[in-house]
């Protein structure tokens, strides 16, 4: 094994959506957001499988992205497409039959221009403050807007994944003040809105990290495992250092493995020191720096060597890894390395 082995299980992606479909009303759509190659999974096998499961709507960021599915999935679903209809994307919406999310008026009149009677939807903000059409423009633009038949209008919740917030109560009332009355669908939550409960469900939630397993979808079905093989094995005697600038020194004789996995891989450098990799069911500390493309890690407490260490299992997701480095599981899961060799489960193909 070269490399390390990432293994996806596709089933558990469309048991989570399935679990997250059936948190809300039969009345409302749940959709599947897979941006950025569904959160860094590979787009070309998740959504495939989560069409089978049922899912018709999916939310990508970028237009090319959005081409890159319509490629993947065929005529049918539709692909809502977050950055709405930038400079430049007009023949990409177009051909692959997108729908832009307007988040301007500019947006708005681009679209109206070029593309009209084509299919869009509308973001407003309500409270975040990122992307979306603030009260006072929607003010000024809904007419217009609304005569032109938008398919959804959507907006984002900020702190969806803190039930103690206000923010999401507040966001819930604004989007209402501005939605209400409007014969358009609407959807304000992805997986953290869709966990807080129906009122925040509207006619189509949208989540993402949920399906792969992340928090704030804790019952989620784990989605990933990680294993990274030992290239070397050797004794380090007590006070010798491990890596670079010299951060790790043996308190006693012991033994270091050599793994291949390093921040290029996605395992970030700020995850030492702190955090253990598993041989079979035994915890190894990863000890001195990570480096590029190697990981050092001691295993001084175990009988033999070990062929390969686990890094991301069941027990061990990305949010245990996100810890170790100060991060969260959206930027491991999306931070994983093209250099590993992946596998998926698929229990239908
Ligand atoms: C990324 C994103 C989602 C999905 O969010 P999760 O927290 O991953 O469920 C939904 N809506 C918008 C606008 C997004 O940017």
């Amino acid at each position: 094994m070269p490399t390390g082995s990432l293994h996806i299980d596709l089933e558990a992606i469309a048991a989570n959506w399935r679990a997250l479909d059936g948190r809300s009303a039969a009345s409302c759509e749940t959709g599947a957001c897979v941006k950025a190659d569904a959160y860094g999974l590979g787009v070309a096998q998740v959504a495939p499988r989560l069409f089978k499961a049922g899912c018709r709507a999916f939310f990508v960021a970028t237009a090319q992205e959005g081409l890159e599915l319509r490629r993947v999935l065929g005529p049918e679903p539709r692909i809502y497409v977050f950055y709405g209809h930038m400079v430049g994307d007009t023949a990409t919406i177009e051909r692959a039959d997108l729908v832009p999310m307007l988040c301007s008026i500019e947006q708005i009149a681009r679209q109206l221009e070029a593309l009209p009677k084509k299919p869009f939807g509308l973001q407003l903000d309500t409270g975040m403050n990122r992307l979306g059409l603030k009260m006072a423009d929607w003010a000024a633009v809904a007419e217009l807007a609304l005569r032109a038949r938008p398919v959804l209008i959507m907006s984002h919740l900020a702190s969806a994944d803190d039930p103690d917030s206000d923010q999401s109560a507040a966001q819930l009332k604004r989007f209402h003040e501005m939605t209400d009355g409007v014969s358009v669908p609407r959807s304000l939550a992805a997986t953290g809105g869709t966990l807080l409960g129906s009122p925040y469900h509207f006619d189509m939630t949208r989540p993402g990290i949920g399906l792969y397993g992340g928090l704030p979808y804790a019952a989620a079905e784990p989605v990933v495992s990680l294993d990274l093989p030992v290239i070397t094995c050797f004794d380090v005697p007590a006070g010798e250092p491990v890596g670079y600038n010299a951060t790790w020194t043996a308190k006693s004789d012991t033994r270091i493995a050599t793994v291949a996995g390093g921040y290029a891989d996605g395992l970030h450098r700020a995850l030492s020191p702190g955090v253990e990799v598993m041989a079979g069911p035994v915890p190894c500390p990863v000890v001195g720096r990570v480096s590029m493309d190697l990981l050092t890690v001691d295993i001084g407490h175990l009988d033999r060597d070990p062929e390969t260490l686990r890094v991301l299992d069941p027990h061990r997701g990305v949010d245990h890894l996100a810890e170790a480095a100060g991060s969260i599981g959206y930027e491991m899961l999306t931070s994983l390395g093209a250099r590993y060799r992946r596998s998926y489960r698929d229990g239908t193909s």
